[in-house]
């Protein structure tokens, strides 16, 4: 579609716009350096950080960590699929919005992830600088949105002595068009592009080496890394399961059944192919019982060409969570160091 290019002054004033008919949620710091997707009323003073990527992806904003499928009462099934009125997520960056076109090709079907997605407007904005253990660049996810993607994009105006000078506002879908209709805005000049890709430039180039990223995807498809190499690595593993819930891609779960009084209802709940007993099978069968073939089976699943020719691309958006989370140094960049070197 025609872009649609526009000035804005502060980013406020956009989210208070969008929150006078939708439940807004944009990242908001704890505090100690990390942040988490809150909601922010309309009229709410809240400032806005551009930089926060928060350490808790929106993933559970469309697929939610615990949830019911339907309930039992002896006689018939109810589904209890979500009634969700329109939301916004607001400042998401490109690295997360490839995983939400992601999730949303493996959700395509799934009435309870499409029942949020679908009433979700979504606001990308560009990153200036690389974050912590962000690698996007070299999987193809950022530092840019992906006008496909977002419905709104963010991108900064040039700093001058250091002040910011304000926003363009890229409207990039019809229902990002239709969110800023009747809002005073000023129509941008066609400067805007030029400085959109001075500002991507800009980013990637803070970007550190990526050779182990690189080496450790050619080898991890080459079949090269030997599996007491991958048993070794899973020796710092202790299953916790961080890497998978803070994972962005990760998309695994279980059913459980709870009994109400008379009635029983069906949950999912996130799993992890992190976990022993992932894949246990009725008969006591385990194909990846042994720490070493988890290991494997996790890695190959963001990097295998195999699955990036059937999603459209890595399953990895270079987000650099894992390597934060993990207790026993095996995220990404860890781990990739390792392959590069078995
Ligand atoms: S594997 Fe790690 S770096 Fe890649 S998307 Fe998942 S959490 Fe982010
Ligand atoms: S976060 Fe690290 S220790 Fe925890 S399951 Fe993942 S690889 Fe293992």
């Amino acid at each position: 579609m025609t872009m649609y290019v526009y000035e804005l002054d502060r980013v406020e004033h956009l989210r208070d716009w969008l929150a006078l008919r939708n439940d807004v949620f944009q990242p908001v710091d704890n505090g100690l350096g990390n942040g988490s997707w809150e909601a922010i009323a309309h009229g709410e003073v809240a400032h806005f950080d551009p930089q926060l990527r928060p350490l808790v992806s929106p993933k559970s904003m469309f697929f939610s960590e615990q949830e019911s499928l339907f309930v039992f009462d002896s006689e018939t099934f109810a589904t209890t699929k979500p009634k969700h009125g329109s939301q916004v997520l607001f400042g998401v960056k490109a690295c997360d919005l490839v995983a939400i076109s992601y999730q949303d090709k493996h959700f395509q079907q799934d009435p309870y992830y499409q029942a949020r997605r679908q009433k979700t407007l979504l606001v990308g904005i560009d990153c200036s600088a690389p974050c912590e253990n962000g690698f996007c660049r070299s999987v193809n996810a950022g530092p840019q949105v992906n006008e496909n993607i977002a419905d709104l994009i963010l991108t900064p105006m040039p700093t001058i002595g250091g002040d910011m000078q304000g926003w363009w506002l890229i409207c990039s879908s019809n229902n990002g068009r239709a969110a800023v209709s009747g809002m005073d805005l000023r129509p941008a000049d066609s400067s805007w592009k030029s400085w959109r890709e001075m500002n991507r430039r800009h980013s990637e180039a803070g970007f550190k080496s990526d050779t182990h990223i690189i080496n450790g995807i050619q080898r991890i498809n080459a079949r090269a890394v030997p599996d007491e190499h991958w048993q070794q690595f899973a020796h710092q593993c202790i299953s916790c399961s961080g890497c998978s819930q803070i994972c962005p891609t990760c998309s695994c779960y279980t059913t459980r059944d709870l009994q109400e009084d008379d009635k029983y209802r069906r949950q999912r709940v996130w799993d992890s192919c992190q976990l022993e007993g992932f894949q246990k099978e009725a008969s006591g069968a385990n194909p990846s019982a042994e720490a070493g073939r988890r290991m494997y089976r996790f890695w190959y699943h963001k990097f295998s060409e195999d699955i990036a020719l059937k999603m459209g691309r890595f399953g990895c958006t270079g987000c650099g969570r894992c390597e934060t989370v993990c207790p026993g140094s095996v995220g990404v960049h860890s781990i990739m160091e390792k392959i590069s070197n078995a």
